[in-house]
């Protein structure tokens, strides 16, 4: 195979060949598909198999929206200015700052941007492929022209293909033609070579959906070759990546620069007319104004968003959307399947009741007569593999009945070899069955397995080992209600004869003889039931919606805790009885749904909503795809979802794992606190150093600070405690308080009141101070106001770090980040103070041991009082939070 013999492909009208031409002028094989070497040629020669894609931020970008910020353009104004004003120092000084400023906000920012970027890569869509005569995941942009590619029910196709096999293969072209009705694909070439898209009926399209069925395709176009690459520029879509959060808080930033802008002219104009000196009273306007704007704090939402997803994808939650990582805390309920996310999926065949035989445990060794055929039907009624190396794959109810087959003496290997699958209607979950055809010499003979009272449907007898008896339907579903309780899945298989083949297939689905009911169990997973009971407590809501009967269900939910025994189990048909003003009436009671499909789960986030409830829901089928984009935080499966569903998520389990969703939502709430301890950090500390040189004119005294202090304070000594605010640890409670009203400001319980007053108390020690040590003639004044305010931010943000709990019970230790950054700013504090070149710089002088002890304990004040003021708090006598335990 050389890929010479591959001709450029996209210049082939590829749904007139007939498939073996196709085959051979891409130099591939439907069976052996490309070898290793032959992908890699392939893709150095057409590139990967990827849409090209917009601007990303690159590292220029990033660097240069450093100095672009409101905050650092008026830095740089004042450094200007203050040169032509002639005081030269302050320039170097100045800039330094920015600079340092620029650097540190860079490296936080182009850290983000590649966690980002790194959940981004993860997030791509894989592919399964046959490469050297085995199937396996690939990741899409991997795929080469002649890839042989499997596509099933819930797949995006990954390349343009022209399709090689297709058992009932149905494609959604919507994205491509606008047709909302899926299309029925087929294999035989189509004459006509100019066809519109939609009627080259043997092609499947890149980007489009499988809905339905089995097939397999090769790529005969990758990347910007394929049709959907032709119109990428006009799909391109543009990234409002901004979470509701920075919104808010960037328009918040820009209404208090403006105010702070305003209340500075008017200062300056003030003390103009007052006859100060100009110049002294301009850098207090500017030094006012650049302490004032809260530049960061856009920023730092982006940084803690992207550095939670980056903590959560360790814990297998993969964030597809940032916005997601900040609302998680607000949900208020969870409705979870149950299959795979609250059980292990991994089944076991455990009891079968075959023929008029009693329900029995499942046989070890070769049976025979009733039992012996219900085995071999599953045997052949079944899609799982065997691999080279002996390992089953494929859904796990399937492997578990190709087990059990093997072990009672009918493999399915063996068995298919006498009696090959001819035709077959694949499973779906709305149809909750599927059937195959099998040729039996000169006659057929089908085989289906499924939800039991769909197959009971169909049936007209059952098989016993005394020839076929009549079928009594009820004690069936009765036998099969007994084993559902006992949470066993149960499926009832049923046999078909036939002389020949229906011109409809669906037909085989009637008329048939009964074989039995087998149950499989299927284990809830070790961590559910904890996980349901932490929710619980969080206050949130867990339903289970499911496929599956309503006795395995009511089971498997008894067993979690998610719903009492006694509690109604509400199948898919009562819901399609109820108006949507009864499901609204009684949705918040309900907690267990069965045999529902994937317009039930829409139905059901749409009433939640209007209770108000903010909903996470999981979903793994192409159906599922409305349902997660209109839940509030939709969530896909990793392991065993189709490629529509994670595409239509916000949030994709890598486990599948149920009790994985609800750390998510404990990282989700811990974020969001981070990102308000860090408002509340740096309102108050700003508005304490605002007042500050607010008020000093008016009560007579000298400009306390110089803008070189305040940029040190603003930058560097509030800066770095306030990032390491972002390691704090979840709260003790943090999984026992209510979820976040999703509407709620982040200014809300107190936050405004906190930053007055304590901004109020910084002022009053800070100025306290400068009036003091004036007054006895201390000469180091200034040093001391200036010493004291930023060790008022250390004292501050100690305390801040909870909003309820003493430091004391938190534990001092529990954030060392947080005691690093701490000590690293005190330590810069001393060196502004005592090291000749920075004091220099600072025009500070050296304190006194005594002059420092007291800037030190009166900075401690700042703790105490706000320690106080969590007591008060915790004892219900302030703010009147919102209830907590
Ligand atoms: P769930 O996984 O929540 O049980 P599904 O939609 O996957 O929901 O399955 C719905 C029903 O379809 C199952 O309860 C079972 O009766 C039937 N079913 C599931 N898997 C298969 C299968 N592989 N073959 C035949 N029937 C199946
Ligand atoms: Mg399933």
């Amino acid at each position: 195979m050389s890929s010479d013999s591959a001709v450029e492909p996209t210049a082939h009208s590829w749904h007139t060949l007939e498939v073996q031409r196709v085959l051979d002028m891409l130099a591939s094989s439907a069976d052996q598909g490309l070898s290793a070497d032959e992908v890699r040629t392939r893709i150095a020669q057409h590139g990967p198999n990827v849409l090209a894609e917009g601007r990303k931020r690159g590292p220029m970008r990033i660097l240069l929206a450093q100095f672009t910020d409101v905050m650092v353009l008026v830095l740089i104004g004042a450094a200007l200015v203050a040169s032509f004003l002639g005081e030269p120092e302050d320039i170097v000084a100045i800039v330094a700052v920015v600079v340092l400023n620029a650097v540190l906000g860079f490296a936080q920012e182009y850290r983000a941007e590649r966690a980002v970027s790194a959940l981004k890569a993860m997030a791509t869509p894989a592919a399964r492929a046959r490469r050297s005569a085995v199937d396996a995941i690939v990741p899409s942009e991997e795929l080469v022209p002649g890839d042989i590619v499997l596509l099933e029910a819930g797949s995006i196709v990954p390349a343009d293909l022209r399709l090689l096999t297709a058992h009932r293969l149905r494609v959604d072209e919507a994205m491509l033609t606008g047709e909302s009705q899926p299309v029925e694909k087929t294999i035989d070439p189509i004459a006509k070579p100019d066809l519109a898209l939609g009627d080259k009926r043997n092609m499947a399209y890149k980007g489009t959906t499988v809905v339905y069925g089995r097939g397999l395709g090769i790529v005969i176009a990758t990347g910007m070759g394929t049709e959907l690459g032709r119109i990428a520029a006009l799909l391109r879509d543009e990234d409002e990546t901004r979470t509701p959060l920075q919104k808010r808080l960037s328009r918040f930033g820009r209404n208090l620069a403006v105010a702070v802008l305003t209340l500075c002219a008017v200062i300056l104009i003030a003390g103009l007319l007052r006859g100060e000196d100009p110049v002294r009273m301009f850098m207090t306007a500017l030094s006012l104004a650049v302490a004032a704007i809260p530049e960061a704090l856009p920023a730092v939402v982006t940084i803690s968003l992207a550095f939670g997803a980056r903590k959560m994808v360790r814990q297998h939650a993969l964030i597809r959307r940032l916005p997601a990582v900040e609302t998680l805390g607000s949900v208020t309920y969870i409705c979870t399947d149950k299959t795979g996310t609250l059980t292990e999926n991994r089944m076991r065949v455990e009891t079968v009741q075959a023929g008029d035989l009693p329900t029995a445990p499942a046989p070890a060794g070769a049976a025979g007569g009733a039992l012996a055929l219900i085995f071999e039907a599953v045997a052949l009624n079944n899609d799982a593999t065997r691999g080279p190396d002996g390992e089953l794959s494929g859904d796990p109810t399937e492997t578990a009945l190709y087990r059990a087959a093997a072990s009672a003496g009918r493999d399915k290997s063996e068995v298919e070899g006498r009696l090959p699958r001819v035709a077959e209607l694949p499973f779906s979950s709305e149809r909750a069955r599927m059937t195959t055809v099998h040729r039996d010499g000169d006659s057929f003979i089908a085989y289906s397995k499924g939800a039991p009272e769909r197959v009971l449907a169909s049936c007209i007898d059952r098989f016993t080992t005394g020839g076929t008896k009549a079928l009594d339907r009820q004690a069936a579903l009765a036998d099969a209600e007994r084993m559902a309780l006992s949470g066993l899945r149960v499926l009832g298989v049923a046999m078909r004869r036939l002389t020949s083949l229906p011109s409809r297939l669906e037909d085989v689905e009637s008329e048939q003889t009964f074989l039995g009911l087998v149950g499989l169990m299927d284990p809830p997973r070790r961590e559910a039931p904890d996980a349901v009971a932490l929710c619980q407590t969080a206050g949130i809501r867990v339903v289970m919606i499911t496929g599956d009967h309503p006795g395995t269900a009511r089971a498997i939910a008894g067993q979690l805790g998610i719903a009492a025994v006694e509690d109604a189990v509400i199948t898919g048909a009562e819901l399609t009885a109820m108006s949507d003003e009864d499901l609204d009436a009684r949705v918040q009671h309900l907690r267990v749904y069965a045999r529902v499909d994937a317009e039930d789960k829409l139905r059901i986030v749409k009433a939640l909503h209007q209770r108000g409830e903010y909903v996470a829901m999981t979903g793994d089928g192409v159906n599922d795809a409305p349902a997660l984009r209109r839940a509030d935080i939709g969530i896909a499966m990793g392991m065993n979802g189709t490629d529509v569903a994670r595409e239509a998520s916000d949030m994709v389990l890598l486990d599948d794992n149920f009790a994985t969703i609800v750390n998510a939502v404990r990282e989700g709430r811990r974020i969001y606190d981070n990102i308000r301890r860090f408002v509340r950090y740096s309102l108050s500390t700003n508005s304490g150093e605002i007042l500050t040189l607010f008020i000093a004119p008016f009560i007579g005294l000298p400009l306390p600070l110089l803008p070189i202090h305040i940029l040190w304070m603003n930058l560097v000594t509030d800066g770095l405690p306030g990032l390491a605010l972002a390691a704090e640890p979840p709260e003790r409670n943090i999984m026992s308080r209510p979820p976040r009203r999703p509407a709620e400001s982040i200014f809300a319980d107190g936050l405004w009141q906190h930053a007055s007053w304590v901004g109020l108390l910084m002022a009053g020690l800070a100025l306290g101070m400068q009036a003091w040590a004036i007054h006895i003639g201390d000469a180091h004044w200034q040093s001391m106001t200036f010493t004291v305010l930023t060790l008022s931010s250390l004292s501050h943000v100690l305390a801040v770090r909870s909003e309820r709990e003493s430091l004391f019970q938190q534990g001092i230790t529990t954030n060392r980040p947080l005691l690093g950054a701490i000590l690293l700013t005190f330590g810069l504090q001393m060196a502004t103070l005592y090291v000749p070149a920075f004091s220099r710089q600072f025009k500070t002088t050296p304190l006194t041991g005594f002059e420092l002890l007291g800037c030190i304990g009166v900075a401690s004040v700042v703790f105490v009082a706000v320690e106080a003021e969590k007591w008060l708090i915790r004892s219900g006598r302030l703010y009147g939070t919102r209830p907590r335990q």
